[in-house]
């Protein structure tokens, strides 16, 4: 397991839920999506409609199934929440459907992992509110409309692309989550001390901040690991030169890359000057499959200008020879 992973781990799983913030005001960053949620969720509520609805994109740990339970608590409705691997059936979305109270959102993470079939089965309910079934086999079988009470369903995927476009055609409100700034994720990591009833010293929040690569889900793993060690090592308080002092035995270097990032990095370097390499071609020299470094390890590389893609594969910035203290060539 990587500490610095964007998906969640079972440690993950609880401690998480008491962290989440509740209502938009304490959902920190995303400002452009929480103005637009802000908005709608008003007009509907004006309306007495259910709200649109939402699709949340963008990659893991980024807050998106916070915002789905923020969104039900700001319309004051319940939530009910699946993933798209869960639903194997029609008959397993239509049991979730009608146990539906009006204005409910469902939330289904994942949804780009929905089979085609259940996809099917969707469209009408997104859209009139109903579902058609199939009774019976053969000859005799005929179909039936059953309606269902108005619900908002909230969409979650890592993968807008590989949503088919009639599912995703159906959405009103689609919401792309960036990457959070080192301030921003500051505030997150305060924010959860006070939470967890940490004494945090403000430089401290930074250097937590720094390595959590834009992403909560990481700035607060790392905070309670660096917890850890200051209940251990120290009263509790977590100080600055603590801080530095846990991080540098999680081994997540000042900008957050592990050495799974060194050894892609430093392959590249190494074995072929710096790139253009291909993506299978470095998938084979650090055995590891060609989607998981496309999908886990080259996206925050991308963000922070660290990789490049060029059509002829990817390259290492001048950046990284700096990070790692090597001389830039020339080219
Ligand atoms: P995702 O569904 O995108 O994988 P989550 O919603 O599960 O991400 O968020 C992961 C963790 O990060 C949660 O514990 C949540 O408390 C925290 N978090 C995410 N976004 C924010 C935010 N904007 N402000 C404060 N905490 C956040």
């Amino acid at each position: 397991e990587r500490i610095i992973s964007g998906e969640a781990d079972l440690q993950d799983l609880s401690f998480e839920q008491s962290l989440r913030p509740q209502t938009l005001k304490q959902y920190i960053g995303q400002d452009k999506v929480k103005e637009n949620l802000e908005i709608f969720i008003k007009a509907a509520r004006i309306r007495e409609e259910t709200l649109d609805h939402v699709l949340l994109y963008g990659p893991p740990g980024l807050g998106k199934t916070t915002l789905a339970a923020i969104i039900a608590n700001e319309m004051g409705v319940n939530i009910r929440t699946t993933a798209g691997p869960a639903i194997e059936r029609p008959g397993d979305l239509a049991a979730i459907l009608t146990a539906l109270e009006p204005g409910d959102v469902l939330f289904i993470d994942e949804i780009h992992r929905l089979p085609r079939s259940i996809e099917e089965v969707l469209y009408p309910a997104m859209e009139d509110f109903c579902l058609d079934i199939v009774i019976g086999k053969g000859p005799s079988a005929r179909s039936v409309r059953l309606d269902l009470p108005p619900f908002t369903l909230v969409g979650a995927t890592t993968r807008a692309g590989s949503l088919s476009a009639p599912l995703r055609d159906r959405f009103g409100v689609l919401s792309r989550l960036e990457y959070y700034s080192e301030e921003q994720l500051t505030d997150i990591v305060v924010r959860t001390a006070e939470v967890l009833d940490t004494g945090i010293d403000p430089k401290a929040a930074i250097e937590v901040a720094r390595r959590s690569r834009g992403t909560p889900r990481i700035a607060n793993r790392l905070l309670r690991r660096v917890r850890d060690f200051a209940q251990v090592k120290a009263d509790g308080q977590i100080g600055e030169t603590l801080a530095k002092e846990a991080l540098e035995l999680l081994q997540v270097d000042r900008l957050g890359l592990d050495h799974i990032d060194h050894k892609l990095l430093r392959g590249i370097i190494e074995k072929f000057r710096g790139g253009p390499v291909g993506l299978e071609t470095i998938a084979a020299t650090i055995g590891e499959e060609a989607h998981t470094i496309e999908d886990v390890y080259e996206p925050y590389l991308l963000q922070i200008g660290f990789l490049q893609r060029t059509p002829r594969g990817r390259i290492v910035t001048g950046l990284v020879y700096r990070h790692f203290q090597m001389e830039v060539p020339a080219d």
